[in-house]
């Protein structure tokens, strides 16, 4: 016997359920359906989506319908038509193994005479806004005398969105006798007040604490300027790569669109959900990020109402929501069954002193984390690239003798050497976006224009200095005649084990293909463009003698230490050495 046979549900229900591969009853559904089947009472349930709630009142309504009785018995008043069709395709899966049930799903934006059709041939459940309801009930399209459970689910986002009014108004048309649930993520005295003035001593079920944080998702942020948050967010797209699964919630439709079209236009694989757009477009969008064809959605905190999709890797904050609720709100669309989620907030320097308020109220602990370095990103982009080399299955039937005859030139190369064009033909995809980018987080940044006025060059960290034997002079000489770029547009800075070069951005690709083909005393030069921060060289490397500076670094993070956890998970998968081997692999090298 499963958890579910024990609260008393019917066979075709538990046939259902099985087959939906649900396999124990979530805590809002073993609290509620036992008292919904057995005792007759009304359900006040203090629940976001992803609870289960659905199943919750949706199991107890099917068992309780007439199926022989073609008259409207169940009414769901909810605030969205997204959330509407979600409703109504999970009561039609928990009915399948029901025949002779009808739903009939009602909400605006579609066509009238259609939901009135559909009404017609006799629907025994009504799924429904309260605005296209209240349109059809004065056509008298809908009969609810009958009706004997009422379920209002999103109660707070239909009392946010203006219905209290109508949610009142139908209430009133339906009979005194039935049962009413009503679910809400969070419980103003608003709906306290219609719980009092509609409901008979309520079973209030609560799925944890008001508005407590999930327990499985981390609560991170990042400080950036304004004008920097795009970069930071496709920067923290990039890091995370083909792993993000998620949505980015904005604050306007325009800046939905707008930043939606700008990562389109950048390459990403996004879309978004808003008030503007036709219900077909709406659904269109849905079903392609459900079944991950789109897998960054951006959307405002109401249309991601609709949104119900498991699995989400992240959820990101372009702006914090005006409303503490709706960080929650927003931050459960991950995390959902038991998986674990990562909420991010883009936070500018005004908007930090909310953090510790949405800390306190929602009883979370944020963390902050940096904005990957762009060097950072490129590391991981070559570490994804070569581990899915590593991992392909090669099928040699593929393989014409013309090809195995054309791949005599890279027989005949150097394996090191074919291994760095191709990780070169990969990282020039990036170059344009990375090569010469920027420190996005707003602390550093701040520090770095202070040490650079100019703040138009950029610096390369260069892996030799004074132990070497460089003074400024000598360095700055066997920088240009190594790289060709002229003495005139090179800074250098030398310090002890390493030094820095401050160029402009053109120089830049010729600066690092020649520099890092050097050797020194035997040792392979390493340079690498490299945060501006003023004291992020001493912070970083300071007493690194130069033998073992590749594997020093990597033991100490020299790369900021897990600078977003997105990326935790594969990291500890990843075993890229490659940084080191790649400058161990003997390449020849010119002698200095
Ligand atoms: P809801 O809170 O009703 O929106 O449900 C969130 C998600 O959890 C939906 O995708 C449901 O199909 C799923 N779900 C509901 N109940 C269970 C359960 N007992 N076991 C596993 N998944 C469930």
């Amino acid at each position: 016997m499963n958890h579910f046979e024990q609260l008393g549900l019917a066979p075709a229900l538990l046939q259902a359920i099985e087959k939906m591969g649900f396999e124990k009853p979530t805590p809002i559904q073993e609290a509620s359906i036992p008292v919904l089947l057995d005792t007759g009472r009304d359900v006040l349930g203090l629940a976001q989506t992803g609870t289960g709630k659905t199943a919750a009142f949706g199991l107890p309504l099917l068992q309780l319908l007439q199926t022989e009785n073609k008259h409207t018995q169940a009414l769901v008043v909810c605030p969205t038509r997204e959330l509407c069709n979600q409703i109504s395709r999970d009561l039609s899966a928990f009915s399948s193994f029901m025949p002779g049930i009808e739903i009939a799903a009602v909400y605006g934006g579609s066509s009238m005479d259609k939901q009135i059709q559909s009404l017609r041939r006799g629907a025994q459940i009504i799924v429904a806004t309260p605005g296209r309801l209240m349109d059809l009930m004065s056509r008298r399209a809908v009969k609810l005398e009958q009706v004997s459970m009422v379920v209002l689910d999103e109660a707070d986002e239909m009392l946010n969105m203006g219905f209290e009014e109508d949610v009142e108004h139908i209430l009133s048309f339906t009979p005194a006798g039935k049962r009413v649930c009503l679910f809400s993520a969070t419980m103003p005295p608003e709906i306290r007040r219609i719980a009092k003035k509609y409901m008979t001593d309520p079973l209030e079920v609560a799925v944890g604490k008001e508005n407590a944080g999930n327990e499985n998702i981390e609560h991170e942020y990042a400080v950036v300027n304004s004008r920097d948050k795009y970069a930071a967010l496709k920067r923290v797209l990039d890091y995370t790569g083909d792993h993000f699964y998620g949505i980015i919630f904005c604050t306007t439709k325009m800046e939905t669109q707008d930043i939606s079209d700008k990562l389109i236009k950048d390459g990403y694989n996004a879309d978004c959900l808003h008030g503007d757009l036709s219900q077909q477009q709406r659904e269109k969008v849905m079903n392609r990020f459900r079944h991950k064809a789109v897998r960054i959605m951006l959307a405002t905190d109401v249309a991601a109402r609709g949104i119900d999709v498991s699995g989400l890797t992240h959820v990101i904050h372009y702006h914090l929501p005006d409303a503490i609720e709706n960080y929650t709100h927003r931050s459960g669309r991950t995390a959902r069954a038991g998986r674990t989620g990562i909420s991010f907030t883009l936070l500018n320097v005004r908007e930090a002193y909310r953090l510790k308020e949405i800390e306190k109220k929602a009883n979370i602990r944020f963390k902050r984390i940096q904005i990957p370095a762009a060097r950072e990103v490129l590391d991981r982009k070559l570490l994804t690239f070569t581990q899915t080399i590593a991992s392909q299955d090669v099928d040699e039937s593929m393989f014409s003798q013309e090809h195995f005859d054309n791949m005599e030139v890279l027989m005949a190369m150097d394996k090191g050497e074919i291994i760095k064009k191709i990780l070169s033909l990969e990282l020039k995809r990036f170059a344009a976006d990375y090569l010469n980018a920027p420190d996005l987080n707003a602390g550093d940044k701040a520090a770095a224009s202070v040490e650079q006025a100019d703040g138009s060059s950029t610096r390369i960290f260069v892996s030799v200095g004074k132990k070497d034997g460089f003074e400024t002079m000598n360095f700055k000489d066997w920088v240009a005649e190594v790289s060709g770029v002229k003495k005139k547009f090179l800074h250098v800075y030398v310090k002890g084990v390493y030094s820095f070069v401050d160029a402009s951005a053109a120089d830049v690709p010729a600066l690092l293909e020649t520099l890092n083909k050097q050797e020194v005393d035997g040792r392979v030069v390493r340079a690498e463009v490299t945060a501006r921060a003023a004291d992020q060289g001493e912070r970083k490397f300071k007493g690194k003698s130069r033998g073992n500076f590749g594997q020093d670094r990597e033991r100490e993070g020299g790369w900021k230490k897990q600078p977003w956890s997105g990326g935790k998970k594969s990291s500890g998968s990843g075993n890229f050495s490659g940084k080191r081997d790649f400058a161990q692999t003997g390449f020849k090298k010119k002698k200095y």
